[in-house]
């Protein structure tokens, strides 16, 4: 049986962006019954296969925990495809960041304002930790943070605790006072605990070692409201 989780001492509530706040397969669907139109109708398989690789490449830098990852990224989808590095940042500029902002609010998770809403009223700093752009993809979510930071600033990808660090100082809040909410334990949960920082993850199952919760609207965020942030702490 695990203990409550305790909010006391948290002053700092950082989100992740993708999987967490909004439903990361159903926007692949959307963008893919998109991207797919595209390619039939322009007679371009070129960006499926540059989309594919961009994802790919990015995750395996991740986890390398190469520095300065979007210029190796670039890098070597434009050598793998033979296209200019501008070719390569046009096309994911598109697919990647702006197109899916159109699509993002429908597919947003079910409580995530309200949860907002709460951390807020309770006096704690939303802070967010995107491995992508999120300034423009938490507007699209009509969600507002009180700090952003995304990987491109600091060069490195999560599970490496650089940005979680950077939002911390930002917030100026100490790894103790901050729970990072993400849905990935090999990348949110490690970069959170190489931080020393408290981690929830989102997830239909039980991940064994990790505190997670199925939905917004879990019981682990109840004493959240009734617990305001403890002084000094
Ligand atoms: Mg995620």
């Amino acid at each position: 049986m695990i203990e409550p989780f305790d909010w006391r001492p948290i002053k700092l509530v950082a989100f992740d962006v993708d999987g967490t706040l909004y439903a990361q397969r159903s926007l692949r669907l959307r963008m893919g019954a998109r991207l797919l139109l595209h390619s039939l109708t322009r007679f371009d398989r070129r960006t499926l296969a540059v989309l594919k690789s961009y994802r790919q490449h990015r995750e395996t830098l991740g986890k390398a925990e190469t520095e300065a990852f979007e210029i190796a990224l670039v890098a070597e989808v434009a050598r793998r495809h033979r296209l200019s590095e501008n070719s390569v940042k046009r096309i994911v500029a598109e697919w990647i960041e702006e197109r899916p902002l159109g699509q993002l609010a429908a597919c947003r998770y079910a409580g995530v304002e309200r949860l907002f809403e709460r951390v807020r009223t309770s006096g704690r700093a939303i802070g967010i930790l995107s491995d992508y752009p999120a300034a423009a993809k938490l507007e699209a979510l009509a969600l507002r943070a009180d700090h952003i930071v995304s990987a491109g600033e600091v060069g490195m990808l999560k599970p490496h605790p650089r940005g979680l660090e950077r939002l911390m100082a930002l917030a100026g809040a100490k790894p103790h006072q901050t729970v990072l909410i993400g849905d990935r334990a090999e990348r949110d949960g490690e970069a959170a605990r190489r931080s020393g920082a408290h981690c929830l993850l989102r997830s239909e199952q039980r991940l064994s070692g990790w505190r997670t919760f199925a939905r917004f609207d879990d019981p682990v965020f109840d004493a959240l409201d009734a617990t305001p942030v403890m002084a000094g702490a």
